[in-house]
């Protein structure tokens, strides 16, 4: 599943194409809906806007027009290309006037696709639940240490709960634990000070590095240039479970569900 990384990734490859500054001619939808319907007033809406910016929010990446904005989500297995031909699972395609084109495609469909009043994106039912984005100043190690304040359940489900912060996903929640020696598992609320301020620094790097890897391929993720990313040759104790703690040599990688998903941890230096 695409994290914040890969995403980001498709949105600074969108952008290196070219498809900010173009005018939408027309908007072919090919199907009715991905995980929600497709607003039925979409193509006529978008016809003539000019994309003003390509943001992402979370793992939302939207096309911002100065009056609509096109948010999408690429869920499992979605992704956007310069079109040339169409393929298999291709499910919307947008025309430009300078005669590019470019398309969304989602085998799996668990997809998004929505158009919101760019004036009330924040308040759109998709973003406004969301915590700060992780690079975000509001973000802190005070933040996460007042946040976690008596909070019971585990450390990771925290950093995975994007109402406190977003984009932390599953990998990148298990990279940065283990970088800071916070055992997943351990309550919140037992997080010192200085551990929330080692972690979020350590999140930040992390993301940094994955973004600048081009993110991580896990399964069949493309930025919208067609390539992978190589990030996932770089996770310390992601996956791992069984070797040898590449940190203390001494510890063997440990894994459990933990905040419904797969955890990884050495249990000789995490805490
Ligand atoms: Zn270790």
């Amino acid at each position: 599943m695409p994290e914040l990384p890969e995403v980001e990734n498709v949105k600074i490859s969108l952008e290196k194409q070219g498809f900010i500054g173009q005018e939408i001619l027309k908007v072919e939808l090919l199907r009715a809906d991905l995980r929600v319907p497709f607003p039925k007033d979409l193509p006529r809406k978008l016809k003539g806007q000019t994309f003003a910016a390509i943001s992402r929010r979370a793992k939302y990446l939207i096309f911002e027009t100065e009056k609509y904005s096109l948010l999408s989500h690429l869920g499992m297995t979605g992704s956007w290309r310069p079109f040339d031909k169409k393929l298999k699972h291709d499910h919307i395609i947008l025309h430009f006037k300078s005669g590019v084109k470019l398309a969304f495609n989602d085998p799996r469909r668990f997809g998004l696709l929505d158009m919101i009043d760019t004036k009330d994106l924040a308040r759109s039912r998709w973003l406004k639940h969301l915590g700060p984005e992780p690079f975000a100043e509001s973000f802190t190690g005070e933040s996460v240490f007042q946040g976690t304040r008596k909070l019971k359940g585990p450390i990771k489900g925290w950093l995975m709960d994007q109402r406190r912060v977003v984009g932390v996903g599953n990998i990148y929640a298990s990279e940065a634990l283990f970088a800071a020696k916070i055992k997943p598992s351990r309550a919140a609320g037992k997080i010192t000070r200085q551990e929330a301020e080692l972690l979020v620094v350590h999140i930040r790097r992390i993301l940094t590095d994955a973004i600048e890897a081009g993110g991580s391929t896990i399964r069949d993720y493309r930025n919208s240039e067609g390539k992978s990313g190589e990030f996932q040759t770089r996770f310390l104790v992601y996956d791992r479970a069984g070797e040898k703690c590449l940190r203390c040599k001494d510890g063997v990688i440990k894994s459990k569900v933990i905040a419904g998903r797969n955890t990884f941890w050495c249990p000789k230096c995490q805490r």
